[in-house]
């Protein structure tokens, strides 16, 4: 399993110790009365533009407010309901909270631009196209404010039926990015055929770029492999200053990490807005 990053108090369980094979059930059980009883909340992660440090969106991070448990990460629930109906519902929260969000800021004279990360669950749910018209409908949200991540893996699970899906998302005005890239196997010829508008380098690539050569290299070819098919390069897991400055230097365009903010409750998010932008300066639009 994938080690847990403590963010906010976050209290870390693993996968392992809150679900054994035997309380899988009970932890579906739990999740699905979580469900009902609004206990996932969605935490906030800017994204910011590489040379001026204006904030191009937010990235929606999903946790649970367990009631024994505390405040739990994805990693310790996500690939329970991943291979259950609870998939959907879940997707669908996660859109209506990301879309009401998006209102409510608008309504502040903020219009802030909302990403919510899709599993490959979902990707091959016929409901979801639905889903997300919904969530937008519902909230006066337009498309191109809201913007999905699919991570290359999942597309690649089923590249024709993934690339029907996205093409309908994409028609529908709403932007597309590639989540995790570089960490999956995907063949050049079908990556082209997804109609999203950035690639989002993966964290492994990013963390140790500083002092790896073989890393900045791999950094350096994805930002000129994505501008040559103009598409906009996000780089997540920025840890320090130097790291910035390196991705700088490379032209990646957008940035995100804990050197940046890492992911808040709506309040602090707020606060570390106000922050570093004073209330009267005017907010580049997404
Ligand atoms: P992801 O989409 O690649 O999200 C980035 C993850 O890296 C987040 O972990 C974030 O907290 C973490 N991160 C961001 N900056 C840094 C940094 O500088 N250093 C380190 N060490 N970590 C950083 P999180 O929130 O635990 O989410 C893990 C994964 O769970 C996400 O990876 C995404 O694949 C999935 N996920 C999260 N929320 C949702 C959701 O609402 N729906 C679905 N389907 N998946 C979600
Ligand atoms: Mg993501
Ligand atoms: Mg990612
Ligand atoms: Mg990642």
């Amino acid at each position: 399993h994938e080690a847990k990053s403590t963010s906010s108090g976050l209290v870390t369980l693993t996968a392992a110790e809150i679900a054994p094979p035997s309380d899988r059930v009970r932890l579906l059980g739990e999740l699905r009365r979580a469900l009902e009883n609004d206990e996932l909340v969605v935490f906030f992660q800017p994204q910011v533009e590489v040379t001026t440090g204006a904030l191009c969106g937010v990235e929606a991070l999903v946790r649970w407010q367990h009631p024994r448990h505390g405040l739990l990460l994805p990693g310790s629930f996500l690939h329970v309901a991943e291979n259950t109906a609870l998939v959907g519902p879940l997707t669908s929260r996660v859109l209506d909270l990301a879309c009401a969000q998006m209102q409510t800021w608008s309504a502040a004279g903020r219009d802030i631009s909302v990403a919510v990360n899709l599993s490959a669950r979902s990707l091959y749910d016929r409901r979801l196209v639905h889903q997300v018209r919904t969530s937008l409908d519902r909230y006066s949200v337009a498309p191109g404010r809201l913007r999905l991540e699919v991570t290359e893996s999942a597309v690649m699970h089923d590249p024709r039926r993934a690339l029907a899906v996205l093409t309908e998302l994409a028609d529908d005005g709403i932007p597309l990015s590639l989540d995790d890239f570089g960490t999956g196997f995907s063949s050049m010829s079908h990556l082209r055929m997804v109609p999203a508008r950035e690639l989002k380098i993966d964290r492994s690539f990013v963390r140790d770029m500083v002092r790896e050569p073989d890393d900045a290299v791999l950094v350096r070819s994805t930002v000129d492999l994505a501008h040559n098919l103009g598409l906009a390069v996000v780089a997540e897991g920025v840890e320090d200053e130097q790291t910035l400055r390196q991705l700088e230097r490379l032209g990646c365009d957008v940035m995100q990490g804990y050197h940046i903010g890492r992911p808040m409750r709506v309040d602090e998010f707020e606060d570390w807005l106000e922050a570093r932008a004073p209330v009267h300066s005017s907010e580049v639009p997404a």
